[in-house]
């Protein structure tokens, strides 16, 4: 009788750490929460790391870069080639996709005070850069609005 038994039962130091965990992601610092469980910082930084896979100064990252992909969610901005509004995932994008981009670069790379005629549809359009330069340099003959049209005139020529 009176005999005293210390059990060390894990489930006290699981229930502890889930503690820890919780009061950290109330926004407690592990300062404060080692002050109020008679433990050092060092030994809460250590439980969080264990229990979650990160340490309290990377949360404390992660939370920051959330709140400022967030603001950034909220600024919907119109895509500027589609006109479509979409949320970017960055502050610089300006196209709602890839697509847009690629397209409105391709337009933007088009010489806009040069008009050539397709060869194939005879259809009035403006050159890409590269296709300019070639013309300007006497090796374009033959020009074509598009991959369709010169796909078409490669066929009928054969
Ligand atoms: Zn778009
Ligand atoms: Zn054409």
């Amino acid at each position: 009788m009176g005999r005293f038994i210390r059990i060390v039962n894990p489930k006290i130091y699981k229930e502890r750490n889930k503690i820890i965990v919780d009061e950290f992601s109330k926004g407690h610092s592990a300062a404060a929460i080692g002050r109020n469980l008679g433990m050092s910082r060092e030994r809460i930084c250590q439980i969080i790391y264990q229990e979650t896979g990160l340490a309290p100064r990377e949360h404390l990252l992660k939370r920051t870069l959330a709140l400022q992909n967030k603001s950034i969610e909220v600024t919907k901005r119109n895509c500027r080639y589609c006109d479509t509004l979409f949320s970017p995932s960055m502050s610089r994008h300006v196209y709602c996709s890839k697509n847009c981009r690629d397209t409105k670069v391709r337009l933007d790379q088009r010489v806009k005070d040069i008009t050539f005629i397709c060869n194939q549809c005879n259809k009035s359009y403006h050159p890409q850069r590269s296709s300019a330069n070639k013309f300007a340099a006497g090796e374009l003959i033959k020009a074509f609005c598009s991959n369709s049209c010169y796909t078409k005139a490669g066929r009928g020529n054969k």
